[in-house]
């Protein structure tokens, strides 16, 4: 990412159409055709000042192509109004290519002040995920940690509605994003750089370029753990966090329904992939916990996703209930954990996080009541 050199945001904020006017002013090598005549331009997203897209090449092109994304970046840059802009080049991945081979990853590290970055995914959309990384990172951080929360749900950023922020982050005086705080936590969204009506179709590429610059441009600080809150599902985006980003360990979350266990196992076998250690599964909306009367009610095939861990062989980390007052604690930004820190859900989710710090405990601070599972 780019920032630029003076902080203040006229009242007027750059549009589209001043973006794409400004980009088609940037020419492709050895030709007079702008970016955007040439149709070189993908997936661009304006908000509040923030500006991402993509520059679409030939892999061949990559070396002349860069000095061209840099340039495109500073006309982006120079518009009045904008905050920050993130360029990335995006190639399609050519069939005969061989798949990226984990662990020869040259790239510095994006996270270089974190001791461990922890995701939290799951196959398919609404089963819960951000609910369990909001109160999973909220817990955690009760429990004595440093913790940052990283919503890169680029299909619905929720993580600041759950944490209750209504602010937009600001910029240091080093040009980096300051994470919001809320319940403990520094927490980061996606959200903030793109429209959450956004209909684009992200590819891997763009969704690192966004990511980065919410990784390598926010001044996190020191960390003991992140959590990312990965976009539902298994394609080239998550697959490409799930390369780029180094991970610790990944906690998959899955209802109890069968047709979502299928899909949880396809993301357990894409970090397997790419060897990043699978810490267990979460079975959510596990039983039904009725809010007058406190009867538990398995009303789905309760437990399906303890087999299916058994079976895959990975931990069981919880199982939590469907709870209305989980959700309610969502929607009105508390997270459980903290709006109801004595309820049996609560306990819950710290159990969660006790079973998680357990696994990374080798890489955060020393923990001296925290054994390894
Ligand atoms: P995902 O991130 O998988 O799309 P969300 O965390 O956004 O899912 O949850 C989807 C909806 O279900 C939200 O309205 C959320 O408040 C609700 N929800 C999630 N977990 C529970 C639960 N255990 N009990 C009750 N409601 C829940």
């Amino acid at each position: 990412m780019a920032s630029p050199t003076n902080d203040d945001v006229p009242a007027s904020l750059p549009t589209e159409a001043t973006i794409r006017a400004a980009l088609d002013r940037v020419t492709l090598p050895q030709s007079s055709q702008g970016l955007i005549a040439a149709g070189r331009i993908e997936g661009l997203v304006v908000r509040e000042g923030n500006v991402v897209f993509g520059i679409s090449i030939d892999p061949k092109e990559a070396n002349v192509m860069e000095p061209v994304r840099r340039t495109a970046e500073q006309a982006a840059l120079a518009v009045p109004g904008v905050r920050s802009v993130s360029a990335v080049l995006t190639a399609e991945r050519s069939a005969a290519a061989p798949p990226p081979q984990p662990g020869t990853n040259a790239r510095p590290s994006l996270l270089p002040s974190v001791a461990a970055v922890v995701a939290v995914a799951s196959g398919k959309g609404g089963v819960g995920k951000s609910t369990t990384a909001t109160n999973l990172a909220v817990a955690l951080a009760q429990s004595g940690l440093k913790v940052g929360l990283l919503d890169a749900d680029i299909f619905g950023p929720s993580a600041p509605r759950m944490m209750g922020i209504t602010a937009r982050p600001d910029l240091n005086a080093d040009k980096k994003l300051i994470p919001l705080q809320a319940h403990g936590v520094s927490v980061m969204s996606i959200g903030f750089l793109v429209a959450e009506d956004n209909a684009m179709i992200w590819r891997g590429p763009m969704v690192m370029g966004a990511l980065e610059q919410l990784m390598r441009d926010v001044a996190w600080g020191p960390l003991d753990v992140m959590i990312i809150d990965m976009p539902p599902g298994t394609g080239d985006a998550q697959l490409t966090i799930a390369q780029r980003v180094p991970l610790a360990g990944a906690v998959i979350v899955s209802t109890p329904q069968d047709i979502a266990l299928l899909d949880a196992r396809r993301g357990i076998a894409m970090f397997r992939r790419v060897e990043v250690p699978i810490l267990g599964i979460v079975e959510n909306m596990s039983y039904f916990l009725c809010p007058n009367c406190g009867h538990r009610a398995d009303i789905f095939s309760h437990g399906g996703a303890h087999k299916e861990a058994d079976t895959l062989g990975v931990p069981f980390l919880a199982e939590i209930p469907l709870e209305p007052a989980i959700r309610e604690a969502s929607d009105t930004g508390t997270p459980l954990v903290v709006s109801a820190p004595d309820s049996q859900s609560a306990a819950v989710y710290r159990g969660l996080a006790e079973k998680v710090r357990a696994q990374i405990g080798a890489a955060v601070r020393p923990a001296p009541t925290i054994r390894g599972v």
